[in-house]
């Protein structure tokens, strides 16, 4: 119900933000017709009292070209396959106009300044990049023959490049804008669309997939008769595949708890780490075994209390250790404590297969796995240093890692101690 009202909530506000969005174009379209439109009323009313020879011919011109202009304004709402060449119409109507204009009625040359930006501004804003590029072009064209045909000084051509400058740089302010905003949109909805998904599988395995354990753990018990040799072996496969299928689960739902913010919060305690970390190395120890590697555990005495949530935590440590595992095929697995600074310090060593270089800094991203373990088949995904990462972070504290190939890895992590505490 809550997420469904989050959702609604989501929705709307993205509906708001695009009606928005058009609302503005919608307000800059009309701010920028209408200054076309107060211009060459401007220039009509100039016409008239210049008392012009061709004031007659010049303001049938006019209307003529705004008729031209309401025209094509008209057909490219209505049919937008059109837009592309109305554009060229548009462009050529308007530059046309304005240099009659300044051809017949002798205008400054600085007006005509000003009208060309503004014819330049209004091609961009309706007909887009191309056509304000199209409009700058024969607009600097079209003024380069009104300085030449007036005998303008030469420090007015300056105003050439200069035209060109401001309107290309605004147009491509314009763009990269819209790019940029386009991507956000599309990072943002991908981002949206990834949450949601992992939410929603999250939730939706958790009962079945912990259905499935208790019906197999009743099979391999034997409380429904027993079973042959071969049987309990294929149940037992499929118990440890459901229980893979459980870890991930759990970090799916982990990382959407993190993420939508719900219940993020800590069950902090103080606690003492070897404790705590003794326990994990105690429930990898069959897996190490199994493998034929050795796994340690070297605590230093006296460590001060940390401030932890003990279940979080143990989801990390568990991950690590079991990386460790996982990864190393000769050697062993060495979990130290020791204390630094304000930190306790939990490490992970192993002579495993290492994390090529390149690949360090990417390991924490979610869904990341390095090249060099695809190989090996193992299972996983690439949630578990993702999900280590944020919760050793809500501790105030950091996860850190050095490895060399084919030499082993190393993790840390730096868990902050209770300030003022006595160490014991
Ligand atoms: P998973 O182990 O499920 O793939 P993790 O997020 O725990 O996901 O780890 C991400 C990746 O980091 C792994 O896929 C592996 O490439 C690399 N990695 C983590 N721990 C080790 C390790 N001890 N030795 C070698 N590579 C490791």
């Amino acid at each position: 119900m809550k997420k469904n009202q989050s959702e609604a909530k989501n929705h709307s506000k993205s509906n708001t933000s695009e009606q928005i969005a058009k609302f503005e174009r919608k307000e800059v379209e009309f701010v920028i017709h209408a200054i076309r439109v107060l211009l060459k009323l401007a220039i009509v009313v100039a016409l008239i009292l210049s008392k012009s020879q061709h004031l007659y011919l010049l303001i049938v011109l006019l209307l003529v070209s705004e008729l031209v202009n309401q025209v094509i304004f008209y057909l490219s709402k209505k049919k937008p396959s059109l837009k592309g060449r109305l554009q060229y119409v548009y462009i050529a109507s308007s530059i046309t106009a304005i240099a009659a204009v300044a051809h017949f009625a002798n205008w400054a040359l600085n007006d005509f300044y000003l009208v060309f930006l503004v014819h330049i501004a209004s091609s961009t804003y309706i007909f887009g990049f191309v056509a304000g590029i199209a409009s700058s072009i024969v607009s600097a064209m079209a003024y380069g023959l009104l300085l030449f045909s007036s005998q303008a000084p030469i420090w007015l051509y300056l105003r050439l490049p200069l035209l060109a400058m401001i309107i290309l740089r605004l147009l491509l302010d314009r763009r990269r804008y819209e790019k940029i905003h386009q991507f956000l949109i599309y990072v943002l909805d991908v981002e949206k669309a990834k949450q949601d998904f992992i939410a929603i599988a999250s939730h939706n395995l958790r009962t079945p997939v912990a259905a499935i354990r208790g019906y197999l753990e009743i099979l391999t018990r034997g409380d429904e008769g027993d079973l042959n040799k071969s049987q309990l072996s294929i149940a037992n496969k499929i118990l440890s595949n459901n229980q893979e299928l459980s870890k991930l689960t759990e970090q799916l739902l982990q990382i959407s708890i993190l993420e939508t913010g719900e219940e993020a919060n800590l069950l902090l305690q103080p606690s003492q780490i070897n404790v705590v970390v003794k326990d994990v190395v105690d429930k990898m120890m069959p897996a190490a075994k199994e493998k034929g590697l050795k796994l340690v555990f070297k605590p230093k005495s006296f460590l001060p209390m940390v401030n932890i949530d003990v279940q979080k935590i143990q989801a990390v440590m568990s991950n690590l250790v079991d990386n460790a595992v996982k990864y190393t095929e000769k050697g062993g697995v060495t979990v130290k404590t020791e204390k630094k600074d304000d930190f306790v310090i939990i490490s992970v060593v192993d002579t495993g297969v290492g994390i090529p270089e390149k690949e360090l800094p990417k390991i924490f991203n979610k869904f990341y796995r390095a090249g060099n373990i695809l190989i090996y088949n193992k299972t996983g995904v690439g949630l578990g240093l993702f999900l280590g990462q944020r919760i050793v972070d809500l501790h105030g504290g950091k996860i850190t890692v050095s490895s060399q190939r084919g030499k082993g890895s190393t993790f840390n992590v730096f868990l902050p101690i209770i300030k003022g505490e006595v160490i014991k």
